[in-house]
């Protein structure tokens, strides 16, 4: 099974180590920065072998030469985007399988975000890495897509296993949570989980990973079909894209 760390870079970015121990393949997903990753290699008396980016913001892959040249990992991001991947070795899209140490990941294109944005999805872990597409209650703003886009990024995550755990690129959880309040006030769960967050995030704790199945119950960009989100939004019976859409107008704004 994987083991996979946590790797707190700049104000509020997550990268993630992850150790496959039958081999010894160990990734870094996102590295905003090499600093931190070192640091996070030399806790755990590992050997970089793979650098895994889901986009090519700069705060995902500013780690990617200086951890190259030191270790000469393999880099690995979306084919839609490897012109602007610094370093990269493989570009990989929907429907492939990446193969690390005795794991196996599949590749879904998840665009909007950025054209290229790429999650892996360890079915075997049950772990999903999901960049800046899925937050926990949130989602990536669109800068380079259309709300349709997104609304269909999100719907593959969202059709995972509930099980699924999910890895995401930024700790933005507590602002999230407040701004899906304002829409759903009455959702049980939501307030439950919030009282959870804030807890959480007083004592200074990561709030990641959350899971596909709590995201389901409480993320307003999964829930366009909830009737107390569209009342708030009167937009009653109205297409879930144009749900979706006047939910992220909104976050924009928030
Ligand atoms: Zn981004």
């Amino acid at each position: 099974m994987l083991k996979i760390h946590l790797v707190p870079c700049l104000k509020d970015n997550y990268a993630y180590l992850v150790h496959e121990p039958s081999t010894n393949a160990v990734a870094i997903v996102d590295p905003s920065e090499a600093p931190p990753v070192f640091a996070a290699l030399e806790t755990h008396g590992l050997k970089l072998t793979h650098i895994l980016n889901t986009h090519h913001h700069f705060d995902h892959t500013g780690g990617n030469l200086p951890l190259k040249e030191e270790t000469g990992a393999r880099i690995i991001g979306p084919k839609a985007d490897a012109d602007r991947i610094p370093g990269i070795d493989e570009g990989l899209g929907e429907g492939d399988t990446l193969t690390f140490g005795a794991a196996k990941a599949r590749i879904f294109d998840i665009p909007a975000h950025t054209k290229g944005h790429i999650a892996f999805w360890f079915e075997a872990d049950k772990a999903v890495f999901t960049g800046d597409t899925m937050f926990a209650m949130g989602c990536g703003r669109l800068f380079e897509g259309t709300p349709a886009q997104m609304w269909s990024s999100l719907s593959k995550l969202a059709a995972l296993p509930p099980d699924t755990r999910v890895y995401c690129g930024h700790e933005y959880t507590l602002s999230n949570g407040r701004f899906a309040l304002t829409l759903e006030p009455d959702n049980a769960t939501l307030k439950k989980r919030m009282i959870e967050i804030e807890r959480l995030r007083a004592a200074g704790a990561p709030t990641i990973p959350t899971t596909i199945g709590l995201e389901q119950e409480t993320n307003p960009f999964l829930r366009p079909a909830s009737k107390e989100l569209q009342k708030t939004l009167a937009l009653e019976g109205a297409d879930l894209v144009a749900v979706f859409a006047e939910t992220r107008r909104r976050k924009d704004v928030f």
